[in-house]
């Protein structure tokens, strides 16, 4: 947006940082800086918390109505505004304009979702078994909020928290992340112009993450930590919540299997494999990273993957006809080259793509992986580009335990026409969401998150907003 703020949003300003601090953010097709956005430190940390908890108990007292509309009014003006927000998005993170749109329609989803649930937040009451006393449940929010988000999906990951955090009457601190910290500024700019009043969302580019969240979490006035992210980084910030027992949920990454049994629909599974590989170029915690195919499909499943994979168009992602931008950046590409590299020297054979392309920018060619040795380290790493990686199976029990044989359980796919089998393998894997002969599950409307160490907690659906709510039980006399 030719508007776009670069300053940080605090208490209803755009303020510079205190020390003066800007930092870069650049195009990730063309390795051009793009602009210079705020780069806050702990000064500023600790204004956007006095912002925050001096608003909190007015916020908390506001009408669920009011609420609701001013998520409903920013669901709308974002909806007008949907080829800027696209455009500034792929500028600042590299997806194809067309994914970008669809990001942004994704992203307003949860808004309106939320303004619907802001005026159903429910409560309850009645005698208690003994008779002496009623019981009186009301449901307060949490309180200030830390929001801290990664570089992904850079307008959907902010509004799944902060809808439900206005719903439910908390105020927050948003952390964006330092790739793509425009599209966060943009959306502080609508929900200011939507009617939000000041202090209930501040806004902290910053380069220096620590500095700034640390003293947040062991201050004692933030209350609520939601963190999207790596599970490394997940790990520490559950080590930092609990000096001053802040509550948190955790959405961490994934290690999602992709199992096609022998009586699957072949052109299903490959539909549902470009979808859970190919969005947003595979830089998704739902991205299917380990392929397991029964032998005797393989190689058919392998041969038509590829071909499709092979007929997608790399390049910039605001060239029109583009399917696959570039990866975010020179570390990310890094990663996925020597998760390549190490699969083939382990043996595994390269059906398409695999080379890096020469000149600007950090692109990465849609590749398939067959024969793929279970010990690539890329079985247990997510790897978060346009990779897939095949390996054969025989039998229901190998497939599932192996699927399980990791510390991830975000999501899991799985592609068979045979209705109990569908059940039976879905309901044991150990995951959070199971995509059944679909290569897409996430929907504001459905409960996203994972089991053991891909987080805690779930965003969207009914239970979104329990994450930002607690309960308060009055005891009342009968007589
Ligand atoms: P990341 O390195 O964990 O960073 C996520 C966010 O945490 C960024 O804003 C980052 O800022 C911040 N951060 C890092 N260290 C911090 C610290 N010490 N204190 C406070 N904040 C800190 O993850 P990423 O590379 O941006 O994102 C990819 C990961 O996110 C993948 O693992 C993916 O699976 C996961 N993810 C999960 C979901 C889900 O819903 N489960 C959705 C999307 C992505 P800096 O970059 O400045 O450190």
């Amino acid at each position: 947006m030719t508007d776009t703020p670069t300053q940080l949003f605090i208490g209803g300003s755009w303020v510079a940082a205190a020390d003066g601090a800007t930092m870069p953010v650049d195009d990730p097709a063309t390795g051009e800086i793009i602009a210079h956005v705020a780069d806050a430190g702990a000064k500023d940390a600790r204004l956007a918390e006095d912002a925050a908890a001096e608003a909190q108990e007015e916020w908390a007292r506001t009408a669920p109505r009011v609420r609701s509309e001013i998520l409903r009014r920013a669901y709308e003006i974002i909806i007008e505004r949907t080829d800027e927000l696209a455009h500034l998005m792929t500028s600042e993170m590299g997806k194809p304009l067309a994914e970008a749109r669809g990001e942004v329609a994704y992203a307003a989803e949860f808004f309106r979702w939320f303004s619907e649930e802001a005026v159903r937040i429910d409560g309850g009451g009645g005698v208690l078994p003994d008779g002496r006393n009623r019981m009186l449940l009301s449901r307060r929010p949490v309180g200030p909020c830390l929001l801290i988000t990664p570089w992904n999906f850079p307008l959907a990951m902010g509004t799944r928290k902060i809808g439900p955090a206005i719903a439910a009457g908390c105020t927050m601190i948003l952390k964006p992340a330092p790739q793509t910290p425009l599209s966060s500024l943009a959306l502080a700019a609508i929900l200011k112009e939507a009617g939000l009043p000041d202090g209930v969302l501040n806004v902290v580019t910053t380069s220096r993450a620590g500095e700034v969240c640390e003293p947040l979490l062991r201050g004692g006035r933030i209350r609520k930590l939601s963190f999207t992210g790596s599970t490394q980084v997940g790990r520490l910030l559950l080590a930092q919540c609990a000096d001053k027992v802040v509550r948190s949920s955790m959405e961490l990454g994934g290690n999602a299997p992709f199992i096609v049994f022998e009586d699957a629909d072949l052109g299903k599974a490959v539909d549902g494999a470009m979808l859970a590989k190919m969005r947003n170029m595979g830089e998704a915690c739902t991205a299917a990273n380990r392929f397991f195919v029964h032998r005797s499909v393989a190689e058919e499943f392998g041969r038509q993957l590829a071909e499709r994979m092979g007929g997608l168009v790399v390049g910039p992602g605001t060239r029109d006809g583009v399917d696959v931008g570039p990866l975010i950046d020179a570390t990310g590409r890094a990663k996925v080259e020597e998760l390549v590299a190490d699969a083939v020297e382990r043996g595994a054979r390269v059906l398409v793509g695999g080379r890096t392309p020469a000149g600007p920018g950090c692109f990465y060619p849609p590749t398939v992986l067959t024969d793929v040795d279970p010990g690539s380290r890329l079985m247990d790493t997510e790897i978060f580009g346009p990779v897939a990686a095949i390996l054969t199976f025989d039998d229901e029990n190998e497939v599932v335990s192996r699927a399980n044989d990791t510390p991830w359980g975000l999501v899991g796919y799985v592609f068979t026409e045979g209705l109990d089998r569908a059940l039976r393998v879905s309901e044991r894997l150990e995951v959070g969401m199971v995509g059944l002969n679909t290569g897409l599950v996430s929907n504001p409307a459905a409960p996203f998150g994972g089991v053991k160490q891909s987080g805690l907690g779930r965003e969207g659906g009914r239970v979104g907003i329990d994450e930002f709510l607690e309960y308060q039980y009055l005891a009342v006399p009968v007589r």
